[in-house]
């Protein structure tokens, strides 16, 4: 197993009115000449988990290097959800309530198997000039009493 330092929050920059899953994100990586989808999940907005990069098709995607925050990717894993800018295209936390239950269940589940990872979002990271993922998740996770 690879070393993981960090678990990385991500949204996926679309409408809430756009109905996307993984397999369009790994269409939209693929074409930029990606070898598969940069994350390890998806959270769709009606909570649904799926799982991202898997090149060895095991099922299991953790030890996946992916591709979604420079200078990080060998060390991180990264978790997108579905949504974050508003029909205008201006930045905004439009998480379902499913969402936020399914990203918190999951991050619970992560940091149990992963005690040092620390969570993050996108936009923490040194040089990111991104709004990426819409919201300040260092005060999410002390609303839901997640260190
Ligand atoms: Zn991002």
């Amino acid at each position: 197993m690879r070393r993981i330092d960090y678990i990385v929050i991500h949204c996926s920059a679309t409408k809430p009115s756009q109905d996307i899953d993984i397999s369009d994100i790994r269409r939209w990586h693929l074409k930029r000449g990606w070898k598969d989808v940069g994350y390890h999940y998806f959270i769709k907005r009606n909570g649904t988990i799926q799982r991202g990069r898997d090149l060895d098709h095991d099922g299991y995607v953790l030890e996946e290097v992916g591709a979604h925050v420079k200078g990080y990717n060998s060390n991180s894993i990264g978790i997108c959800y579905e949504g974050g800018i508003n029909e205008l295209g201006k930045p905004e936390d439009n998480r379902t309530g499913q969402q936020k239950e399914s990203l918190a269940t999951l991050l619970f589940t992560l940091k149990e198997l992963l005690p040092k990872a620390q969570i993050k979002g996108h936009r923490d990271f040194p040089n990111v000039h991104k709004a990426c993922p819409s919201f300040e998740v260092k005060d999410w996770l002390r609303e839901i009493k997640l260190k």
